[in-house]
């Protein structure tokens, strides 16, 4: 928690409540938590309220005759209508499951893939840099059925789960399947594969696809995420754990959750006589704008270098469209400077390292979806970085 003192709104970094505003105040960009979206919300108001009265939700079932029995209908439609809008995944012949946040959906998926009756435990592989939350995910209960071992390119063998995040978590770079044995499994995470961060290039079409409200919409909160699953024993065992887990997947945020998809559509589907903003223009605006003052701040600062992305032809948007990821991947390019989040810490920016993600301690993580006056505050802080350490030198 950062301390409260006489000149500042400190930000408590576990929820960040509230913006940091003061210069040598910490600001906490290691998770990537969407409140960049909050603002949005808040414009949409009522339309975005819903209202649960006492005696609702209250079964455990949703429709127990259903292969996902506590999977609320509105929210598989609105799940499978948003699919449609957008064009980035089939939804055709796929079972919708939902989870508790696509975390638990990811568990699941390990679970359903791994043979109960192997010798070894499944490995699980993913091309570095990954997302820092797979191996820590896989092996916090060091499961007898799949282990953690590390970088796809690494791997020798012919039986694995291959983690494929695209865009990816941390560096945003689209990425493909790097093992291709018959015997391997894989599952896409598509957290981040929504209009505002990157370019619809095409349906994605694959066994086991990850998505979740709380990057697509900013909805993190809500804890919860959906898995398109093509095979109906995988899914029927992916339904197995969720029942073992957690007896399900809360029905209330189920209907919130119908209700945030709903607007989104809403949003693009239906008249718009007031003018109201649309969720994915909105992300995009403002993520085009934080990448420009990034790119020029890290121009100002002379310290570090951030991947370069190409544009593509979305077929959302029907235009060609620049990638603006979730994430900004920061290397450092000072010599003398090895532990960039070290570094950047001593400046009360709180990142996380390179290494979390299989990477050398010379990149750092930033969130790029925090609030304006966090994001604000980044971009000042890292462009004053050459002179307030030129000055700390003489
Ligand atoms: N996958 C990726 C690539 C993510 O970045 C995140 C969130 N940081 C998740 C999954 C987890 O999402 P959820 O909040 O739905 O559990």
């Amino acid at each position: 928690m950062a301390a409260a003192n006489d000149d500042c709104v400190c930000a408590d970094p576990t929820n960040g409540a509230r913006a940091v505003t003061n210069a040598s105040a910490i600001i906490n960009l290691d998770h990537g938590d969407p409140t960049m979206f909050e603002s949005f919300w808040r414009r949409i108001g009522e339309k975005g309220t819903i209202v649960i009265p006492g005696w609702q939700t209250m079964s455990y079932f949703s429709d127990a005759t259903k292969l996902c029995w506590f999977l609320e209908p509105d929210f598989a439609h609105e799940v499978r209508r948003l699919h449609g809008l957008v064009g980035n995944a089939v939804v055709e012949e796929r079972h919708v499951i939902v989870g508790t946040g696509s975390t638990q959906l990811f568990q699941a998926a390990l679970y359903a893939l791994s043979p109960p009756d192997a010798s070894e435990p499944m490995s699980v592989v993913s091309a570095v840099p990954y997302y820092s939350s797979y191996p820590s995910v896989t092996d916090y209960l060091r499961s007898g059925l799949f282990r953690w071992f590390g970088d796809a390119h690494a791997f020798k063998g012919e039986t694995y789960i291959e983690l494929v995040c695209s865009p990816n978590n941390p560096d945003g770079t689209i990425k493909e399947a790097v093992l291709k044995s018959k015997f391997g499994k894989t599952i896409h995470d598509l957290a981040y594969y929504w209009p505002q961060y990157t370019a619809i290039v095409g349906t994605a079409d694959h066994d086991i696809m990850l998505f979740t409200v709380s990057k697509s919409t900013g909805h993190a909160g809500t804890r919860l995420g959906w898995a398109l699953v093509k095979d109906r024993d995988v899914a029927k065992k992916m339904v197995k754990f969720i029942e073992l887990n957690t007896i399900g997947v809360s029905k209330d945020s189920q209907l919130r959750a119908a209700k945030i998809l709903k607007v989104v559509s809403d949003g693009y589907e239906l008249p718009n006589p007031d003018g109201m903003d649309k969720l994915f223009d909105f992300g995009r605006r403002l993520m085009a704008a934080r990448w420009e003052r990034l790119h020029e701040a890290v121009k100002a600062s002379g310290f570090f270098s951030l991947p370069e992305f190409s544009s593509g032809f979305c077929t959302f948007f029907k235009e060609r469209t620049a990638t603006y990821p979730a994430f900004a991947w920061l290397k450092c390019e000072k010599e003398e400077i090895r532990d960039c989040e070290g570094f950047l810490k001593e400046h009360n920016i709180l990142t996380r390292s390179g290494k979390h993600f299989g990477v050398a301690s010379k990149f750092v993580r930033v969130s790029m979806l925090d609030r304006d006056e966090n994001f604000d505050l980044f971009v000042k802080r890292i462009s004053s970085l050459g002179s307030s350490h030129l000055s700390q030198k003489v």
